[in-house]
Formats: structure tokens, C-alpha cells, sequence
């Protein structure tokens, strides 16, 4: 009721009161879906923009409510993150990742990097590069298969970040820097971090190429990425028109409904087993 008279002071306190409510029982709510397995893996490939061979998977988490069905990750992810139940949510998806990976390669099919998105309360956590360490170890995944995303936000903090960085990539680990453009961060740190993946967030391609000021844009961030000696992604590509541009641009990777959604572990299974055999 999104509408009605908002200069009503009590709308407001039944409105922000609500809102409450439904957090405070979300937090309690998460820990309970972990511990009950409602929670799972979707992966969505990445391509290689020319050869359009899938050179990698995001893993994307879900949230399978029995009452409510699907639950989006940008409806939890926040409320997770503040409450800080993420270290240990973020945690299951390393597990998840890393095994899943694991047993791909174990079948025979294509070794290829999984990639991790990683919340910057999760990255800050002095335990994070050990818990790494520890999945990676015990799933038998090698370290050059795991991929973390990390978002620009994280920049502006170089010096806490720096040294963990610097030990994740010492290991072995590729760092891509996600979202890339939404956020505020200088050029300088992105020079200076040992980072290897660029990837463009979605609200640049989103207009391209009919929007001349997004193709400019777009193409400057491609340009400067490629500058710093990264390789480039471009996230959210929906067209055939997006493509074109980015392979014009010379962007190196690309990700997006124009090749697949985000499947399920069984139809990922299957993308990578019809990929292995032509
Ligand atoms: P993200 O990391 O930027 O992931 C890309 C999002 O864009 C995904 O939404 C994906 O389904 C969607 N997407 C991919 N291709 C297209 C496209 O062509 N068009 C459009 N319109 N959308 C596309 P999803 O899966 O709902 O995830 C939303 C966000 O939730 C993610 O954004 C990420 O920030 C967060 N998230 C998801 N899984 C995790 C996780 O395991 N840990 C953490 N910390 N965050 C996660
Ligand atoms: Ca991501
Ligand atoms: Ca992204
Ligand atoms: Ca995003």
C-alpha cells in the first residue's frame, strides 16, 4: 500500500515496523534453511566472446523456501550480510563450489574455474583466506579452479585488503573485481592490487548499443581494463546487438541470458558434458 497518503504519520510507523518485523524474522529464519538444506547452487557459464566456448561458471546462491518457494539472493544477501550470519552462509557456498567442481573434473569433464562471490564482511573476516585454504584442501579442488568475486566496495579499503589479496593470488587463486563502474573506486588501487578479472557490471551493456552514452562508456571501461592488463567480462548480455559490440570492443569474456541462464547443478552438469563432445 505503497500509495496511500504517506503524510499520514501512522502510515509510516505501521510501514517502517513492518519492514522490522520482516527482517528480524528473515535473521532468524536463515540459520534454520541452512541447517534444513534449503539452500542451493545455481551456476551460470562464462563465455568466450569469439569461440563462445565456456571458459567458466559463477556459482549463484538459492534460496528454496517450502512456503514461499524461490527466494532471490538480493532479497537475503543484505539481511545476512548486516546480522553477519554471511561468514558462515558464504562458508556452505565455498564447500558447495569447490565439491561441485571437484567432482566435474573427476567425471571427465572440462577443468575449468568456478567462481565465488564473496561479501565484503565475509573477505574482512580474519579467518577468511584459512577457511579458503582449508576448503580447498579438503575438496582436493586446486587452487587455480577457484575464482572470488569481490566488488569494487572492497577497493576503497586498501590497506586492510592488500595483504589477503596478496596471499589468496600467492596461492594461486584468481580475484575478479564484481560489479564493476556501480562503485566509487580509484583507478589507482585497481593498478596496484593483484587483481585478474574485470567485470562490467550489467547497467553498461544494458543500453548498448542503442544508447550512445552507455556504448562510449562501455567501451571506455573495456579499454581500461585491458589497459591494466585484465581480462575483461562483461556481465548481463541479453543480445545478440551486445555481443556484436563487445567483440567490436574486444572484450575478452562475456556472461548473460543471451547464452543461459543460471541452471541448476544437473543442467550444468549437461552444459559441460555437450560442450566436452563437439
Ligand atoms: P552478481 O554477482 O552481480 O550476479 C549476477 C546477477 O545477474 C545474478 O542474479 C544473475 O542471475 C543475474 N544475471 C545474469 N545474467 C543476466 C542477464 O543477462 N540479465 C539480467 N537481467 N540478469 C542477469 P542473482 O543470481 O539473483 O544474484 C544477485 C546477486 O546476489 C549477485 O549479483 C550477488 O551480488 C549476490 N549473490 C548471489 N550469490 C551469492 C553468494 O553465494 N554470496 C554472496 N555474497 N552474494 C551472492
Ligand atoms: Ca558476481
Ligand atoms: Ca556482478
Ligand atoms: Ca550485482
Amino acid at each position: 500500500a505503497k500509495t496511500e497518503n504517506i503524510s499520514n504519520p501512522h502510515y509510516f510507523d505501521y510501514y517502517l515496523m513492518d519492514k522490522l518485523i520482516e527482517r528480524v524474522n528473515m535473521e532468524k529464519r536463515l540459520p534454520r534453511a541452512l541447517a534444513e538444506g534449503e539452500f542451493e547452487l545455481f551456476y551460470q557459464p562464462k563465455i568466450h566472446a569469439v569461440t563462445m566456448e565456456i571458459i567458466g561458471m559463477e556459482a549463484l546462491l538459492r534460496w528454496n523456501d517450502p512456503e514461499e518457494g524461490m527466494i532471490s539472493p538480493a532479497s537475503f544477501i543484505p539481511i545476512a550480510e548486516e546480522c553477519g550470519f554471511i561468514v558462515e552462509l558464504g562458508e556452505w557456498v565455498l564447500w558447495e563450489a569447490c565439491r561441485t567442481n571437484k567432482r566435474w573434473q573427476d567425471q571427465g569433464l572440462p577443468k575449468l574455474p568456478i567462481s565465488v562471490n564473496v561479501s565484503a564482511v565475509q573477505f574482512k573476516h580474519p579467518q577468511f583466506v584459512q577457511t579458503v585454504g582449508t576448503v580447498l584442501e579438503k575438496t582436493g579442488l586446486a587452487p587455480e579452479f577457484l575464482e572470488l568475486e569481490v566488488t569494487e566496495s572492497l577497493l576503497n579499503e586498501p590497506a586492510l585488503i592488500k595483504d589477503r589479496l596478496d596471499s589468496l593470488k600467492g596461492r594461486g587463486i584468481n580475484l575478479s573485481i564484481d560489479d564493476f563502474g556501480t562503485g566509487y573506486s580509484s583507478i589507482f588501487y585497481l593498478k596496484e592490487l593483484p587483481l585478474q578479472i574485470l567485470k562490467i557490471d550489467r547497467t553498461f551493456i544494458q543500453n548498448t548499443p542503442h544508447s550512445q552514452r552507455d556504448s562510449l562508456l562501455l567501451r571506455s571501461i573495456i579499454q581500461l581494463g585491458k589497459s591494466l592488463g585484465l581480462t575483461v567480462l562483461a556481465e548481463g548480455v541479453e543480445t545478440e546487438q551486445q555481443l556484436q559490440f563487445l567483440r567490436e570492443n574486444e572484450c575478452d569474456q562475456i556472461q548473460g541470458y543471451y547464452y543461459s541462464r543460471p541452471v541448476d547443478c544437473k543442467t550444468m552438469t549437461r552444459m559441460l558434458e555437450d560442450g566436452s563432445t563437439n
